[in-house]
C-alpha cells in the first residue's frame, strides 16, 4: 500500500460532505490524525456553504443524501480546480452516469476503505501540486517517485527504470521490471495492432495518450489511462517516459453499467448503443447486420416444476452458450430482458448467419438441461429469429428489433427449438 505522506496532508484543507453518521464518523475520525483542517458537513446544502467558507484543497463527497445531493452540489460549486473525489455505493449507477458528465477526478465505492481514500487524496493533490509547481526540484523528485506510476524505456522498449510507488502498484521488484520490456505486464485482450500503433507513434517522436488494460504481478487486471512521451537529446530520441493514472474503480463502474448482473451478459442499456453504433458502422462499410432475438421455450413451466433459483441457473448457462458464440469484435451478447436474449454480428452474409444460429439454437439443447414438463424436448430449448440486412436496407433500430422479433414469434408457433429467418432479409 502507498505510503501516507503525512508532510503533505497536514498541510491541506478537506471538506468532506456524507450524510450517514457512521460513516462520516469513521472517516473523519481517521483523516483528522493526518489532517488539520479537515471539515465535515452532513448534506449538500451544507457541503456547500462550507466550500465557500473554508475555501478546501479537496472536496470528498457521497452521492445520496438529503436536502442537496452530491452531484447538485457539485453542479452548484461549478467550475473548480479542486479535485473531487466521489464516495459511491454500487447501487448508486444512475448517479454515477451524471457524475461521468461532470469532471470528477476519482471515485471511491463503498464500503470506503479508509488506505484507497487517503492514498487518492494524496494523488490529486499531488496532481494539482505538480500542475501548480509549487514543489522546489530535489522534492519534486522525491514525490514523483512515492506517488507517480512512472517508468522509463530505452529505445528498444526495455525498462531502465520504474518509481517506487510503479513497483508497489504492480507487486514488482523494482529489479524484477528493470531489464524486461512492458510484455511483463501484458493483459491477453489487448492485440498485437495496440502495440505496434503506440511504436508507431512514438518512434515518430509523438506522445501517445490511451486507455490500458494490464496484469499485475499477482494476475489482478487494472486499468489505467496511459501516457508515453518521447525524451530527445540532440534531436534524437533516447528513451520514453510512461506515467498512468489507475482508473480501475472508474472501470468497473461502467461495466457494472452495461453488464446484466446474473449472466454477465450486455444489458438492454447497452443493447440500444450497441445496435445503433452497429447500423452506423454498417452503413458506412456497406456491410451486412444480423440481428437475432432468443427465447427460452416454456420458461414458465420451467420454474414451476424447478423453482425460480433452478430458473436462473438456467440463464447463467444459456447466457454462456451465447458468450462462447460470440467471441469475435464485431459479435455481440446481451440478456435484454427476463428470459429473452439477443445477439449482434455484422458482416456475415445470410448462410452463415442462418447456420450460426442454428448452432446456437443447437448448443443449448446440448447442454441436456433436463425439462419434464416442456411440450417440444425432453430438454430446455430456446427459439431464435433473425433478420439480416445489407446496409441499403435497414430503415431503424425499431423496425430490426420489430423483424427478428416477428421471425422469433413466427419459430415458437411453428413448434418452438428453431430457427425463423424474417422475411425481410435480404433477398441476395
Ligand atoms: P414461450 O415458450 O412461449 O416463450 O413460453 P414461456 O413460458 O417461456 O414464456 P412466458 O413469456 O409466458 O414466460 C416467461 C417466464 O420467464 C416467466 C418468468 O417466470 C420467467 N422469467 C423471467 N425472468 C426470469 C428470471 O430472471 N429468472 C427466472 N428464473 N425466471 C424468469
Ligand atoms: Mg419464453
Ligand atoms: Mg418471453
Amino acid at each position: 500500500m502507498k505510503k501516507i505522506n503525512k508532510t503533505l496532508l497536514s498541510n491541506i484543507t478537506i471538506l468532506y460532505v456524507e450524510d450517514e453518521k457512521m460513516i462520516s464518523e469513521e472517516v473523519s475520525f481517521f483523516f483528522k490524525k493526518y489532517v488539520k483542517n479537515f471539515h465535515v458537513a452532513n448534506n449538500g446544502l451544507e457541503g456547500l456553504e462550507l466550500f465557500k467558507e473554508v475555501n478546501p484543497d479537496i472536496l470528498i463527497t457521497d452521492i445520496q443524501m438529503p436536502k442537496m445531493n452530491g452531484l447538485e452540489l457539485i453542479k452548484e460549486i461549478g467550475s473548480t480546480s479542486v479535485p473531487i473525489i466521489i464516495t459511491t455505493a454500487y447501487s448508486d449507477i444512475d448517479y454515477f452516469l451524471k457524475a461521468i458528465e461532470l469532471k470528477i477526478s476519482k471515485f471511491v465505492i463503498k464500503p470506503i476503505n479508509l488506505i484507497t481514500l487517503i492514498s487518492d487524496v494524496q494523488d490529486c493533490i499531488i496532481d494539482r501540486h505538480l500542475q501548480n509547481k509549487l514543489f522546489e526540484k530535489d522534492n519534486l523528485l522525491k514525490i514523483v517517485d512515492e506517488n507517480v506510476l512512472l517508468s522509463i524505456t530505452n529505445k528498444a522498449g526495455i525498462i531502465v527504470d520504474v518509481s517506487s510507488s510503479f513497483c508497489e502498484f504492480t507487486k514488482f521488484k523494482k529489479d524484477e521490471l528493470i531489464g524486461e520490456s512492458h510484455n511483463i505486464l501484458r493483459h491477453e485482450d489487448t492485440p498485437d495492432l495496440f502495440y505496434k500503433n503506440m511504436w508507431k507513434e512514438i518512434s515518430s517522436g509523438k506522445k501517445f495518450s490511451t486507455e490500458i488494460k494490464n496484469r499485475k504481478k499477482d494476475g489482478t487486471v487494472y486499468y489505467a489511462n496511459l501516457t508515453i512521451t518521447p525524451v530527445f537529446k540532440d534531436d534524437k530520441i533516447i528513451n520514453y517516459t510512461a506515467i498512468r493514472n489507475d482508473i480501475t474503480d472508474k472501470k468497473k463502474l461502467e461495466q457494472l453499467i452495461i453488464e446484466d448482473d446474473l449472466t454477465k451478459l450486455y444489458n438492454r442499456r447497452h443493447f440500444n448503443t450497441i445496435l445503433n453504433q452497429e447500423i452506423r458502422r454498417v452503413k458506412r462499410d456497406n456491410s451486412t447486420i444480423t440481428l437475432v432475438s432468443l427465447d427460452i421455450d416454456h420458461f414458465k413451466k420451467y420454474n414451476d416444476t424447478y423453482g425460480h433459483p433452478k430458473g436462473d441457473d438456467v440463464l447463467v448457462k444459456i447466457g454462456k452458450v451465447l458468450k462462447e458464440h460470440t467471441s469475435r469484435s464485431s459479435d455481440y451478447a446481451f440478456r435484454i430482458g427476463g428470459e429473452e436474449f439477443c445477439l449482434i454480428f455484422s458482416g456475415s452474409k445470410l448462410q452463415e448467419s442462418l447456420f450460426y444460429v442454428q448452432e446456437v439454437v443447437n448448443a443449448v439443447e446440448s447442454l441436456k438441461i433436463e425439462h419434464e414438463n416442456s411440450r417440444n424436448s425432453k430438454f430446455v430449448t430456446i427459439s431464435a429469429g433473425l433478420i439480416v440486412q445489407k446496409a441499403e436496407e435497414i430503415i431503424n433500430e425499431d423496425t430490426l428489433y420489430k423483424y427478428s422479433d416477428i421471425a422469433l414469434y413466427q419459430a415458437k408457433v411453428k413448434g418452438r427449438n428453431q430457427v425463423v429467418l424474417s422475411e425481410f432479409s435480404t433477398k441476395s
